[in-house]
């Protein structure tokens, strides 16, 4: 890593690639501090629903008493689903777009004002490969996370001049619980295997991959890069 010491909230941090982002922002030499339904995986873990903004601000209090303002935000926190549009009811819908845009909503607005105040900021927004062409059944998380990558570009032309980036990285075939769990229940359509044939690099992505990415985009060296949508998907981008 080149240059400062700062602190660092990774949502959906107790698990996947939240965990590895985690992880690997505190081996860069970062304060990182985790917000999760079970932060139990990480050492400095806050239990954090980011759909509510009293939980987010209660435990933002506490992470700026401990380690100070807030200048990387890496909102990971994600729900996947799966559902014919016809049989999708709207409250699955909005828990869907509450759990991977709406939780984005809050957090990214809850940390901005420590940023501001810093003249300093990264942001970075994990969103999906889902996004590039769409998804059947997954109308709701792709229709949510692809908000997120516009929210991404927006955020990154408001707060550029504050010091501010804001990036958006869309994992594509990452092997976490939540994969194994969708192959578990057979929403995968067909095996891991079969998705790793498709995959020009012929192997699924893993968490390290997208904490490697994320790594660079929170370090003082990715200062030039903002609004960008950044696909690590081992070349296939569906
Ligand atoms: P994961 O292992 O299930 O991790 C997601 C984490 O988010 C879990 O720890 C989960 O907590 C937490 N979470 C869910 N709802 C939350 C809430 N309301 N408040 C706080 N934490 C919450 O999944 P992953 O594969 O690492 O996914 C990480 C991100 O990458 C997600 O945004 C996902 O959509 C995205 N992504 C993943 C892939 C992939 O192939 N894996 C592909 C594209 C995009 P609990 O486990 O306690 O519920």
């Amino acid at each position: 890593m080149t240059g400062h010491k700062r602190t660092a909230v990774v949502t959906g941090g107790g698990s996947g690639i939240g965990l590895a982002i985690a992880d690997r922002l505190a081996v860069d030499g970062h304060r990182v501090a985790v917000f999760d339904l079970d932060p139990s995986g990480f050492p400095d873990g806050y239990t954090v629903d980011v759909t509510d903004r009293d939980q987010v601000d209660h435990a933002l209090t506490e992470v700026r008493w401990a380690f100070g303002p807030v200048t990387i935000l890496v909102n990971s926190a994600g729900q996947e689903g799966y559902k014919r549009f016809t049989n999708l009811s709207f409250d699955t819908w909005n828990r869907v777009i509450d759990v991977n845009l709406n939780s984005v909503f809050h957090c990214v607005q809850a940390v901005l004002p420590d940023m501001i105040g810093e003249g300093w900021g990264r942001i970075i927004n994990i969103s999906s490969s889902s996004t590039h062409s769409g998804q059947p059944y997954m109308s709701h998380y792709v229709a949510a996370k692809s908000a997120v990558n516009g929210l991404t570009k927006s955020l990154a032309l408001e707060y550029g001049p504050a010091g501010i980036t804001v990036n958006a990285v869309p994992p594509g075939f990452i092997d976490t619980p939540m994969l194994r769990r969708s192959e578990s229940r057979g929403l995968l359509g067909r095996t891991i295997g079969d998705h790793i044939q498709e995959t020009p690099v012929r192997r699924a992505g893993r968490p390290e991959d997208i904490a490697a990415t994320c790594s660079f985009l929170a370090s003082e060296d990715a200062g030039y890069i903002t609004g960008q949508i950044i696909g690590v998907n081992g070349g296939r981008s569906t």
